[in-house]
């Protein structure tokens, strides 16, 4: 349940309707606006049921919540949440590049596409120290190592890092080194992981399940935000369906339907989202006039010896070219690049 308060309800009003609720053992979760303060109310179903709030000075009305997902939602926050990342802001009017290597292979490798997406106008810099690969044989990451290389590389280009936790043990351990961790569609659903990143201060990206809802998303931030950190991002990552020429079919109408859902940012990646090279520019420029607060894309020096997802990483001449064909779209949604 919400419980709006109205444009002229005094401090006093709002500390009253604070207590009476947890007096009552309820959770209140507060969302000030320029007009109006939000009182999002969460706890035992049956005690909100219950509730009657209506007669309390300076409440205009209460609304009760249908969906599972509470602080996530827009009818508890109405305006976008803007996560800062070190001084760069997500959810703002500028959108955010995030790129790299999908696999952090060695400093030399890193080195050379951090330099290029840096000159290039990216932000953060990603790349994957351990990697949830479909096949045991397959490169799994240069686990710890792969950190450092991020850290360092990104420290001496004055970019951020995201990166992916794929075991809750390794928290800690990421968290030292980046400055987003990175749940991965195979993860989303991961609840024990998602309670423990709620736990954490450091900002996350929450990937959208291989075959996952909007709906189970969302519910799957909820398990985060309810934890104490807020600042979760989602991003789309495409999703299984019957076509096979895409690695994934990228739902861009789930940027849509998650700015009408939630306050959070959402990023999409169109590298995973199409699994193709010639695809990724033509995607991101329609992930950005769909309403994407970021990007994520794939970058390697050499793709065709990527140790993974070469054929969806992009050249530094690719990335150079897809950075200058940006502008004009974001430009025409009221946003910057
Ligand atoms: C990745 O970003 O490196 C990755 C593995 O992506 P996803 O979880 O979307 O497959
Ligand atoms: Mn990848």
């Amino acid at each position: 349940m919400i419980v709006v308060m109205s444009p002229n309800a005094t401090k006093e009003n709002l500390n009253n309707v604070v207590q009476k609720l947890e007096s009552m053992n309820l959770r209140t979760h507060l969302s000030t606006g320029d007009e109006r303060t939000i009182v999002g109310v969460i706890g035992d179903k049956k005690i909100i049921a219950n509730l009657e709030m209506e007669m309390m000075e300076g409440v205009e009305k209460t609304v009760r919540i249908t969906e599972k997902y509470k602080i996530v939602s827009r009818d508890f926050h109405p305006q976008d949440t803007i996560i800062d990342v070190g001084g760069i802001k997500i959810g703002g009017k500028n959108i955010v590049v995030m790129a790299g290597p999908c696999a952090v292979e060695s400093l030399e490798q890193v080195r050379e596409t951090a330099a290029a997406v840096k000159k290039a106008g990216a932000k953060i810099l990603r790349g994957g120290a351990y990697k949830p690969r479909t096949s045991p044989y397959d490169f799994q990451g240069l686990g710890e190592d792969g950190l450092k290389i991020l850290r360092q590389v990104a420290d001496e280009f004055d970019l951020k890092v995201v990166t992916e936790v794929v075991d809750r043990q390794d928290i800690p351990l990421i968290e030292e080194y980046a400055d987003i961790l990175q749940v991965g569609a195979r993860n989303m659903q991961n609840f024990q992981m998602l309670k423990s990143l709620g736990k954490i201060k450091k900002p996350i990206m929450l990937k959208r399940g291989l075959s996952a809802t909007i709906s189970e998303w969302l519910n799957a931030a909820e398990y985060i935000v309810t934890g104490g950190n807020e600042n979760v991002m989602f991003c789309e990552r495409g999703i299984r369906t019957y076509e096979t020429f895409t690695r994934n079919t990228l739902d861009l109408s789930a940027v849509a339907a998650v700015k009408e859902l939630s306050h959070l940012p959402i990023i999409v990646d169109p590298s995973h989202g199409t699994g193709r090279r010639p695809m990724v520019m033509p995607m991101a420029r329609a992930a950005i006039a769909a309403g994407a607060d970021g990007l994520m894309i794939e970058v390697h020096p050499h793709p065709e010896k990527a140790l993974s997802d070469g054929n969806q990483s992009l050249t530094p001449k690719d990335f150079q070219d897809l950075m200058s064909n940006l502008g004009e779209i974001a430009a025409a949604v009221g946003r910057t690049i």
